[in-house]
């Protein structure tokens, strides 16, 4: 079947309305949460093939990631379908005005190769649960994952509403070239800019997860440890190929010195003496991605790893300190396991190299201190901003869940992705007896001057 048969035949199944009841939306969201449940060891194979995840990763950031996405709809989901009603202004009444939710239509999914199960799927439940059809368009750099939800997102789902395209560039500019209600992308800014081109062409509105460089500060009134088992664990999960990884840190040369020494501790505690060794440490996608992580090594002085193999494609956690700004490293997103650091005189220098840079995708903040805390809420703009712990905000289903500026526009997870996937019915209803409005039809003589 071409792909232009296959966006056809879920326009046909929206249009004849069997996407829409809410019993219809509630049955695809308890098959895709079998589906991980029942194939939750298909799911953790193919991501052990395609970035060497531990299972227990798998299940807590890619495959329970998204059975909690769906368990958060389905609690809420016949709340979040109601009608809202507004309040109608003095001169209107007496009507009522409510806002409706209805679905946008065919929708398109397009996911990277990091977490290829979560950010493919996490956007779905929002479509389906605002009642549309989709079309999934998986990573072809995860191509185990991607033959996986090839293979069983037909099994479990209606076929009439949801369909799964793999394939890489040309596939996805021939999916871009067809006519959506929206479109869903995460991945890299270059591409999102293709994927907004192509929607102007129809008007379509599209959300872009990107990513970007994710800063993190540190000051001296926190326990430097802590914070460095903490900063460690977000940036070396998946080995560092997380979008909201902290991509660089910002401390004075006294709270970086501390770091360096907490860093290396911490490295040990997380993955042993040995991270090669270690079943919970990720690899490298692709060799592409090895040369290119590699290549960024060497910058400043290494005091934490800096080995690389490039047979297995690993790159050990890496910390880089005194890493001068105009480095490789800091110039594009690191995307893999180095964490440069690089030194301010505090926080007025800090929040000024944020400001200079494109709006980060997260920041994160290391600090008691109430007046900073405050301080980098107002003074920066981000995605998201998190006190004492990187990358978590995802999981708060109650927080929108994107970027802003070069990280992105829209945002989604819980009721978020309700709202991204729908489109909001503005309702008025007004009886026709008594007419109010007569007070305000022409002629407008000069008793009607004060409305
Ligand atoms: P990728 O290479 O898998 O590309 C993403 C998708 O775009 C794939 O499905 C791919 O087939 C498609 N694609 C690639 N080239 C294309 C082209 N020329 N035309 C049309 N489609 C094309 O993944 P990636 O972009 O390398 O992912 C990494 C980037 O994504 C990083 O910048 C990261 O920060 C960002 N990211 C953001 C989020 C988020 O939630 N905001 C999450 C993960 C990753």
């Amino acid at each position: 079947m071409t792909l232009a048969q296959t966006v056809a035949d879920l326009r046909h199944s929206f249009d004849s309305g069997i996407t829409k009841p809410r019993g219809w939306r509630v049955a695809q969201l308890t098959a895709l949460r079998r589906m991980l449940t029942e194939r939750s060891a298909e799911f953790e194979d193919a991501l052990l093939a395609d970035l060497a995840k531990n299972p227990t990763e798998s299940q807590v950031a890619e495959i329970g990631f998204v059975v909690g996405e769906i368990d958060h709809m389905l609690r809420h989901l016949r709340r979040w379908l109601r009608p809202r009603r507004v309040t109608v202004p003095g001169a209107l009444m007496p009507a009522r005005a409510s806002i409706v939710r209805e679905p946008v239509g065919v929708v398109l999914v397009i996911a990277p190769w990091n977490y290829p199960v979560q950010l493919l799927l996490a956007p779905v439940v929002g479509a389906l649960a605002a009642g549309n059809a989709v079309v999934l368009k998986p990573s072809e750099l995860a191509p185990a994952t991607s033959a996986v939800m090839a293979r069983l997102v037909p099994e479990y789902l209606d076929p009439r509403g949801v369909a799964v395209v793999e394939g890489g560039v040309d596939e996805t500019t021939e999916l871009l070239e067809q006519r959506w209600d929206h479109i869903f992308y995460t991945g890299n800014g270059r591409v999102g800019r293709i994927v907004a081109a192509a929607a102007v062409e129809n008007l379509t509105p599209v959300t872009l997860e990107l990513g970007g460089k994710s800063p993190v500060y540190v000051d001296d009134t926190v326990d430097p440890a802590a914070a460095a088992l903490r900063i460690a664990w977000g940036k070396f999960m998946n080995a560092g190929q997380t979008c909201v990884a902290p991509d660089y840190l910002l401390a004075t040369p006294a709270v970086a010195a501390r770091l360096t020494e907490a860093f290396r501790a911490a490295v040990t505690e997380l993955y042993g003496d040995d991270p090669a060794t270690s079943p919970d440490y990720g690899r490298i996608v692709n060799g592409r991605q090895f040369e290119r992580l590699a290549a960024l090594l060497g910058a400043g002085s290494t005091v934490v790893g800096g080995q690389t193999d490039a047979a297995t494609r690993y790159v050990a956690p890496t910390v880089l300190a005194d890493v001068p700004r105009d480095a490789p490293v800091m110039r594009e997103e690191i995307f893999g396991p180095i964490l440069p650091i690089v030194t301010v005189s505090g926080p007025d220098e800090a929040i000024r190299i944020i400001n200079e840079g494109d709006k980060p995708l997260a920041l994160y903040v290391f600090s008691e201190n109430p007046r900073i805390r405050k301080r980098f809420t107002t003074e920066t703009s981000s995605g998201a901003i998190g006190f004492g712990v990187p990358a978590a905000h995802l999981a708060v289903g109650g927080l929108p869940f994107g970027g802003v500026g070069d990280s992105g526009s829209g945002a989604y997870h819980g009721e978020n992705s309700l709202r991204t996937f729908s489109h909001e019915k503005a309702v008025l209803s007004k009886s026709l007896k008594p007419d109010t409005l007569k007070l305000i039809y022409p002629p407008y003589t000069a008793s009607k001057d004060r409305f």
